[in-house]
């Protein structure tokens, strides 16, 4: 074991604070990547404050959390074949699968049926907690680390390894492109992501956000329209208009009055995570055959696919960069939906 040092929430609800903690030595499989970047999810936030205790086992803590994790590789076990020292690589929600069941050979890690091992607030297969990304160096096996864009800032590269991947597969797996009309809910980390992924995919790409505020910056991102979902208008205007309507927002709000939104064999696909169960009305899904869905992240194969997408089509993260010092008020900002578009932590401050 070697000493890592972090910044780990002791319990839930409490701020995060520097914390020592140990990492495994690196096995013959394994890279040692030294942090330079760290992405704010909020599901970061989710988990140290415990939220979604209604879906989740218990929460391990002392936990750090982050997993857009960027960095450099600083040493390599003795069978790595796939990285070398000084790569620019980076690890996302997982850093280990079972690698056999039916899901795991199909690349579908994140939906593993034994057990995805997260990067953080879980245990690997030796059964020792598992360490994010709020640190100075994280050791991971090869199989799960991404090589990162060569001719895009590592900075704003970081977030496209929860973000951009999470808005990315369901993009792709429902077929965003020419002639589609793509809705994204909430314009935040994941919202400003999917604008751009499918704005370069070729959809015409509309944004339903709260109010007008980020209108400008929606246009900006990519997106063809700009609607406020304050404005009850929005929802006549709109009726029957999407194929896809990707919905990132972590708050309880009306799927019902989204749904009316598709149009004929439209779907909704859930991405937000919010705390308590929300009610969908029958006829909002029969009154277009319509289809409510989900989506979690992607998985390693796709993960580097859409890695290489952003590196061809010129696509990062819209991100303000902070010392780690200040993460806890940048929680209370993502909270308030004061980010433009993603916080990210230099770990140079650590
Ligand atoms: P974020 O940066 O906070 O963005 C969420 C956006 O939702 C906000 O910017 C805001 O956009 C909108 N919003 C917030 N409160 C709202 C409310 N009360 N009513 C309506 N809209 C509201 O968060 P994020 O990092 O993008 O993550 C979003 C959610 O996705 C979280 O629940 C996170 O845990 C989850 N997530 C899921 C996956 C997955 O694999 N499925 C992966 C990562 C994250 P406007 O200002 O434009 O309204
Ligand atoms: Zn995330
Ligand atoms: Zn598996």
């Amino acid at each position: 074991m070697s000493k890592s040092k972090g910044y780990a929430a002791s319990k839930a609800q409490e701020p995060l604070a520097p914390l020592t903690f140990e990492r495994r030595e690196p096995r013959e499989h394994d890279v040692v990547i030294d942090i330079k970047y760290c992405g704010i999810c909020h599901s970061d936030i989710h988990q140290a404050r415990n939220e979604w205790s209604d879906y989740q086992e218990e929460c391990i803590f002392p936990m750090v959390p982050g997993h857009e994790i960027a960095g450099v590789v600083k040493a390599v076990g003795g069978k790595v074949t796939k990285y070398k020292v000084g790569n620019k690589v980076g690890v996302g929600c997982f850093v280990d699968s079972c690698r056999t069941c039916a899901e795991c050979k199909r690349g579908l890690e994140q939906y593993c049926s034994v057990a995805t091992v997260w990067t953080y607030n879980a245990r690997d297969k030796e059964g020792q907690p598992t360490y994010g990304g709020y640190s100075d160096r994280i050791v991971v096996d090869e199989n799960y680390v991404l090589r990162m864009p060569e001719n895009l800032p590592l900075d704003a590269c970081a977030p496209l390894l929860c973000a951009g991947i999470t808005l990315y597969s369901p993009l792709r797996h429902w077929q965003a492109g020419p002639g589609k009309k793509v809705a994204i809910v909430g314009l935040g980390g994941l919202g400003h992501m999917g604008v751009k992924l499918a704005h370069a995919m070729g959809a015409e790409v509309t944004v339903l956000s709260q109010s007008l505020k980020k209108q400008a910056d929606a246009k900006r991102l990519g997106a063809d329209h700009f609607h406020a979902t304050q404005d009850p208008e929005t929802f006549t205007k709109l009726k029957n208009s999407f194929d896809l309507i990707i919905n990132t927002v972590a708050a309880k709000i009306d799927w019902n009055q989204y749904l009316n939104l598709l149009k004929i064999d439209g779907t909704m696909v859930l991405v937000g995570l919010p705390e308590k169960d929300v009610p969908v009305g029958a006829f909002a899904l029969t009154a277009q055959r319509r289809s409510l869905a989900g989506s979690q992240i992607g998985g390693i194969g796709e993960t580097q696919e859409m890695l290489d997408f952003c590196a061809k089509h010129g696509v990062s993260c819209d991100i303000e960069v902070i010392p780690i010092q200040k993460v806890n008020e940048a929680y209370e900002r993502v909270l308030k939906s004061d980010v433009r578009y993603r916080f990210v932590i230099d770990m140079s401050t650590l």
